[in-house]
């Protein structure tokens, strides 16, 4: 029997090709794992090395009948001149190594374009890094969608500040100024920008043909809700003249067992999660404040030792996921304040890869110091966490904003200048500033208990986002109709050029 042009279209093909950075790959993994829930086939195309970040919850996927799996190309290693493996953007990835993986990626355009094809792919959902991939969709005349692993709000902000430049109407790079025609009134200074918004470099100029690209895609995708930057969500649909949905939280809809928030990130602490969550379980209810500066970040030891006696002298216990900075000196520092909070029972150091869902969803957790990460806010949203905001690098600046200033859950610790991720930067944070902004998060009061029950308030928001008549859900189901009705046209047209 043929099948009709109706069944061929409900049978919706969509290849998700992910940047090479374990923070956009999780969250891009998490989304494309959710459309496979709706019963849309997927490919996700990456390198070996990156797979190995996400392939077992693609496995139990598939496993659960679901129509999902993972392309895998080989990173050119020897050719760009890396060593085997090295083909990620971590904490972990050496300062020469950036410009050489660009390489790689570059060597392994071809290959992708050719698969788009091979594949027969209904949709591309391409990251914001693979601009190149609005023209391949144009000439295969199918949706290209943009994949943002950042906040609407930041998008829009980057927007407004490119339209208007208010930035460039201060005297001083420490002088406040504020976003016009943003949906709320927010004020930053210069320092807080990206490095490229202030004097124009290479990487400002890939900026623009990102924005050149998601204005000429079908629309763009974020790991949002309504409820949390809805005004946002409008705002870059006028901006961009492009459709835009807001899918999230992804986290949450997509990791629902125990084994999928302990393996994600596929780097499981070395003896396994049980120390960590008996030591968790051990704690009271809303006792115990999470820090945690993401999946790029390393503090040079000063600022380490800041960190290390706001924690000692604050009155919560923690837990705190550190990075090696490989300075000998400042290891002698910390193997003795480890030391001593864990005699005391007060701190849990994590060395190596946190599983954050499973942490995070403990109800000894009551609050957190974050590095503004965009999958980090969200997922704390998830369970309602109010947090010490103390932004870093990319858009942490504007997420910020959007977490102290538009939704007021948070605590700004004071940072004052923009960095790249993988440089220390100047400035330190001081032990006073982070025991403050640690104390006005965690302690009872006011303000703190406002905070907090804005944060819930959140959360049981972020859980219905995603259930049937949810926002989330509404625009998922949205997008994939409108994607089986363009690929109804599409054969149409094409039998009748037959
Ligand atoms: N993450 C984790 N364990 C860690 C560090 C990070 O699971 O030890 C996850 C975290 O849950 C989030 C992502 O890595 O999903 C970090 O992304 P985010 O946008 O917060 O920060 P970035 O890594 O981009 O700075």
């Amino acid at each position: 029997m043929v099948e009709s042009h109706e069944a061929k279209a409900n049978n919706l093909k969509v290849i998700f090709l992910p940047f090479l950075s374990t923070s956009h790959i999780i969250p891009m993994v998490d989304m494309a794992r959710v459309f496979a829930m709706q019963g849309v086939d997927i490919t996700i195309i990456t390198t070996a090395g990156n797979a190995a970040i996400f392939q077992k919850s693609i496995d139990r996927d598939f496993n659960r009948g679901r129509s999902i799996r993972t392309h895998v190309l080989e990173f050119p290693d020897k050719q760009v001149g890396l060593p085997v493996g090295v083909e990620t953007f971590n904490a972990d990835t050496p300062p020469d190594t950036p410009p050489k993986i660009y390489y790689g990626l570059a060597i392994l355009q071809p290959q992708i374009e050719n698969l788009f094809l091979e594949l027969q792919a209904d949709c591309i959902v391409s990251d914001m890094f693979h601009p190149w991939t609005v023209g391949v969709a144009e000439k295969l005349g199918i949706p290209r969608i943009i994949f943002y692993a950042a906040s609407v709000l930041s998008r829009s902000a980057v927007h407004t500040l490119e339209q208007h430049a208010s930035h460039t109407r201060v005297d001083r790079d420490s002088d406040k100024f504020t976003m016009v025609g943003l949906p709320h009134k927010l004020e930053m200074t210069r320092l807080q920008l990206p490095d490229w918004m202030r004097k124009p470099n290479a990487y400002g100029q890939l900026m623009k043909v990102i924005n050149d690209s998601a204005t000429r895609s079908y629309g763009a995708v974020f790991n949002s809700f309504y409820d949390f930057e809805g005004a946002y969500e409008e705002h870059y649909k006028n901006a961009f003249g492009t459709k835009c949905w807001s899918l999230g939280p992804v986290s949450l809809w997509a990791n629902q067992d125990v084994s999928d928030k302990e393996e994600r990130g596929d780097k499981r602490v070395e003896e396994g999660n049980s120390d960590l969550l008996k030591w968790l379980n051990s704690k009271k209810e809303n006792s115990v404040l999470y820090v945690s500066f993401g999946s790029l970040n390393k503090f040079p030891t000063s600022q380490l030792i800041e960190i290390a006696h706001a924690l000692e002298t604050s009155s919560h216990d923690f837990i705190w996921v550190v990075r090696k900075n490989n300075d000998k000196e400042g290891e002698g520092f910390m193997e003795e304040f480890e030391k001593r909070v864990k005699e005391s029972n007060k701190g849990y150091l994590i060395w190596g890869w946190a599983p954050q869902l499973l942490i995070l969803e403990n109800k000894a957790i009551g609050g957190m110091v974050s590095h503004c990460g965009w999958n980090t806010i969200v997922e704390s949203m998830n369970v309602g966490l109010p947090m010490v905001t103390w932004p870093l690098f990319a858009e942490h600046f504007f997420n910020e904003k959007l977490v102290v200033d538009v939704l007021r859950i948070g605590v700004s610790v004071g940072a004052k200048e923009w960095r790249n991720w993988n440089e220390f930067g100047s400035e330190v944070v001081k032990r006073e500033e982070i025991g403050k902004a640690i104390a006005l998060v965690l302690e009872n009061g006011k303000e703190a208990d406002e905070m907090r029950s804005r944060a819930k308030a959140l959360s049981e928001d972020a859980k219905k986002a995603i259930l049937v008549g949810g926002s989330s859900h509404e625009n998922l189901m949205q997008l994939i109709h409108e994607l089986k009705s363009l690929k109804l046209q599409r054969l149409k047209v094409n039998t009748k050029d037959l």
